[in-house]
Order: structure tokens, then C-alpha cells, then sequence
């Protein structure tokens, strides 16, 4: 493969279905990409979600088919795309020991994401050594493909800055073997979850899931924020802050009518009620095709394993490759 081909990889931790941030801040991307780069993949980061839940690999391995049957349902295709396990591919894990050298603990501690999750996590000092490394064995996970194109929500940018780190030192240590990655952020870099929190987030207990009934998108759009003080139809209401406009300006494709329900809302007559109704008439009209595909595909779990033993078997040659040059670069190419 030479230097110039376009490849894209990304992928999602098997933690939880897959919601609405996912699909405005990469999904939409990768389905595009797919059939525009040179070769595309997809990874299940099973290894990754197991730093922040070493005691329970039952709820990862579940996991694995949900993320999988949202991605396909969402239209990623396996003939395009190939999709593979992270901890089925070794060669990454060798890749991570090699990069764990190159990156210093005080820069790891520096990461912002990795920071933010922690906190959130309430980890302290206490924190697993694999989660704080995560974005070293992220870099592994991009690298041995030799992606160059990683679409990914905006929380990840930081993750993506330290992979860059690591290819100048490789490069500079062992001659040039790797190229920088460019990331891509979709037209919602970060979603808002229905709480109103700073991020919809499968561990977060604030998303809407791609697999949602109607009944469960319209209570948790009917419970969203709105603004406190808009308490009869008549009073004049806030849109800045207001859940449910932040989202109608995201998913509503009618512009000129939201644009139009704002002047009313703020002017006042215009109730609650009514605007959440069109949200989640909204939502379900992107939700329902990716929920009936989704069912249609969970009847046939073996199917979708078997997708990912194929793609395995590919990535798998890919990190071979990449690992023989490595192995080699390093000195450490033996027999
Ligand atoms: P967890 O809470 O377990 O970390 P998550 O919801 O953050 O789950 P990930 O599997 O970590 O999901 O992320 C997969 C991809 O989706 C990443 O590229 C991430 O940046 C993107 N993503 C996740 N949440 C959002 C969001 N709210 N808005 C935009 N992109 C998002
Ligand atoms: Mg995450």
C-alpha cells in the first residue's frame, strides 16, 4: 500500500447501545467515508472498554453485537468497511508496549479528556493504569492500520493530539515509519445530552439510543429542560439553554419553521408541549429506519459475528505488516 492512500478508521467502546451523539459526531461521517477512501475500518474497542471495567467483562462482551448492529443499521457496510476486534488484533497490543516508551506519565495526566473522565468516573489517584494509558493504546489501534482520517466527536480531539505526539517521537527515534492522522469532527461535534449535561454519553444515563422506541423518545423528550420561568403559554420563553430548541436546531431539517416556533416562543404562546411534540416526531423520523434495520439484523446474531471474524482476519493482515516494519525499525527483527 502506498504512503498516499486514503485510509479511515474509527471505532466505539462495547459499554452501551450507541445514541444520537454518536450518530451526528461520527456515524454520519464514517457511512460517507466509506465510500469515498481507499480503504476503510471499523474497530469494536473491547480492550479499551475493559480499562474502565475490568469487573465486569460480561457487560462488554454484550456490548460487542449492540455497538455492531447500530453500525450496520446505520448503514456502515462490511463489503466497505472492515470491521474487526480489538483484542482479537494482538499485533496492537504489542504496538501499545512499544508506544507506552515513548510518552511520559506527567503527559498522560495532561490529557483534558482523560482528565474529564476521570473525574467523572471519580478515579483520583486510584485511576486503572490501562484507562490513563488509553490514548496510547488508541494511537496503537490507529496506527498499525496506518489510518490517516479519524472521524470522531470533539471529546476525542485531545486523544487524537497525543497519537500525533507519538508518531514525531517514533519517527524521530526509529526513521520514518508513521504519518500525523487528521481527525474529523462531524457537523455536531458534541451533542448536548437530554439533560442538558456537557456531553450525551452512553455512561452518562442522558442519551437518546439509536435503538429507542417511540414510547422511550417521547418520555425522555418530554422530561427534557426547557425554561423554567416559560411556566403558562402565555409568558415569554428562553431558547438559549432551552434542550429542546438546541436539539430541534440540530435534527429538525426545517430551519425556516424552527426559526419561526422561536420568535413565538419568545414572544410567548407558544407552550412546552407543542415543541416537544415535534421534537420527538422529529427524532423518530431519524430513529424508526435505524430501529426497524436494527431488529431485522438482531435475528441473525451469528451473521453479524461472522462479519467480524471475516474483518478481523483483514485488519489482522494489516497489523502483520505494519508490525514487521516496526519490529524492524526497532532493531528487534530476531530470526
Ligand atoms: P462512554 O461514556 O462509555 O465513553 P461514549 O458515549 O463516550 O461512551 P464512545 O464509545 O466513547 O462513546 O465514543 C465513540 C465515538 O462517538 C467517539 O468518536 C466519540 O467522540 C463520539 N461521541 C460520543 N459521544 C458523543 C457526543 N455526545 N457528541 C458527539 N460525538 C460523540
Ligand atoms: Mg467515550
Amino acid at each position: 500500500m502506498s504512503k498516499e492512500s486514503k485510509i479511515v478508521l474509527t471505532g466505539d467502546r462495547p459499554t452501551g447501545r450507541l445514541h444520537l451523539g454518536h450518530f451526528v459526531g461520527s456515524i454520519k461521517n464514517r457511512i460517507k467515508l466509506q465510500n469515498e477512501y481507499d480503504k476503510s475500518f471499523y474497530m469494536i474497542a473491547d480492550i479499551q472498554g475493559l480499562t474502565d471495567n475490568a469487573n465486569n467483562p460480561q457487560k462488554v462482551r454484550d456490548n460487542v453485537i449492540e455497538v455492531m448492529l447500530d453500525n450496520l443499521a446505520c448503514g456502515l457496510d462490511p463489503e466497505k468497511t472492515t470491521m474487526f476486534i480489538q483484542s482479537e488484533v494482538p499485533e496492537i497490543a504489542e504496538l501499545t508496549v512499544i508506544f507506552l516508551n515513548l510518552v511520559t506519565l506527567a503527559r498522560l495526566k495532561r490529557n483534558p479528556t482523560v482528565k474529564d473522565e476521570m473525574k467523572q468516573k471519580g478515579f483520583g489517584e486510584d485511576v486503572p493504569a490501562g484507562f490513563l494509558c488509553y490514548p496510547i493504546s488508541q494511537a496503537a489501534d490507529i496506527l498499525f492500520a496506518k489510518a490517516n482520517l479519524i472521524p470522531v466527536g470533539e471529546d476525542q480531539l485531545p486523544v487524537i493530539e497525543q497519537a500525533n505526539e507519538i508518531v514525531d517521537t517514533f519517527n524521530r527515534f526509529y526513521g520514518d515509519t508513521f504519518t500525523k492522522v487528521k481527525h474529523l469532527v462531524g457537523d455536531t461535534p458534541r451533542l448536548i445530552g437530554i439533560d442538558g449535561g456537557v456531553k450525551m454519553g452512553k455512561s452518562l444515563n442522558n442519551a437518546i439510543y439509536l435503538s429507542d422506541s417511540f414510547d422511550e423518545i417521547s418520555k425522555k423528550v418530554m422530561s427534557m429542560y426547557t425554561d423554567p420561568d416559560h411556566i403558562h403559554v402565555e409568558d415569554k420563553g428562553k431558547v438559549e439553554g432551552n434542550v429542546v430548541f438546541a436539539y430541534l436546531d440540530i435534527f429538525d431539517s426545517n430551519k425556516e419553521e424552527v426559526s419561526g416556533l422561536k420568535e413565538q416562543y419568545k414572544k410567548g404562546g407558544l407552550g412546552d408541549v407543542v415543541i416537544k411534540k415535534r421534537l420527538i416526531q422529529v427524532l423518530e423520523n431519524i430513529i424508526n429506519p435505524i430501529r426497524t434495520k436494527r431488529e431485522e439484523l438482531a435475528e441473525n446474531p451469528e451473521q453479524v459475528m461472522k462479519i467480524l471474524e471475516d474483518g478481523t482476519k483483514k485488519a489482522r493482515e494489516s497489523a502483520k505488516e505494519t508490525m514487521a516494519e516496526v519490529r524492524k525499525a526497532l532493531k528487534i527483527n530476531y530470526f
